[in-house]
């Protein structure tokens, strides 16, 4: 089973993220949660050229070229052979984040952009998405103080917002969309219930 959990900054993937692969271990599934971008060592690298202010500012179209090549790395050597072995992926962001930040977030042609990340990805897509939506002005606040300083304004947070709830809306039989202030058992409740079908793949 491949999951996949998306969501602005302050959105509480990390929390959610590790409530959720508690669960799962608990029902004795085994479960290999890993990221993007950084899920591999080369990943790593391109997350720092991407994310870290030292590296200076990237034309977009380099950035969706990098977060491209951390996905065909992140795919073919960790996410394809863990789902081989039997094992549930759960990815902190995907081809989603892409479509998000680099498509709507940075005004690129979104077409051209998943065009890209399919072909990096093999088009593997996940059983179910995970959006945890947050309002942006909430989100980051709930951010300040965290190690990475974002210097994106509001409203590109907001196209990336819309953007995934866009993508949900499109199809919801592989997504879940939650948040809007529940606690983050209610949250985990809800992302329970929407896993629970497709545990058996
Ligand atoms: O959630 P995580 O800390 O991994 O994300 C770090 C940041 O990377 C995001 O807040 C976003 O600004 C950026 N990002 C991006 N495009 C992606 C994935 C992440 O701009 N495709």
């Amino acid at each position: 089973v491949f999951l996949a959990l998306e969501g602005g900054e302050g959105s509480g993937k990390s929390t959610q993220a590790a409530l959720l692969v508690e669960w799962l271990e608990s029902l004795g599934h085994r479960v290999l949660l890993t990221r993007e971008p950084g899920g591999t060592e080369v990943g790593k690298i391109l997350r720092h050229i991407v994310l870290d202010n030292d590296t200076g500012e990237l034309s977009p179209r380099t950035e969706v070229l990098l977060y491209a090549a951390d996905k065909a790395e992140h795919v073919d050597m960790v996410v394809l052979p863990a789902l081989a072995d039997g094992a549930v992926v759960l990815t902190d962001r995907y081809v989603d984040s892409t479509l998000a930040y680099q498509g709507a977030g940075r005004n690129l042609d979104i077409a051209e952009v998943e065009h890209i990340a399919r072909w990096a990805t093999s088009s593997l897509r996940p059983h179910l998405t995970i959006v945890l939506d947050i309002d942006p002005a909430i989100g980051h606040a709930r951010f300040e103080g965290a190690d990475r300083i974002e210097s994106e304004p509001l409203e590109f947070h907001q196209r990336v917002r819309a953007h995934f709830l866009e993508l949900a809306a499109a199809d919801p039989a592989h997504y879940l969309v939650v948040g809007g202030g529940g606690t983050p058992e209610e949250i985990h409740a809800d992302i329970r219930t929407a896993v629970e079908p497709w545990l058996g793949q």
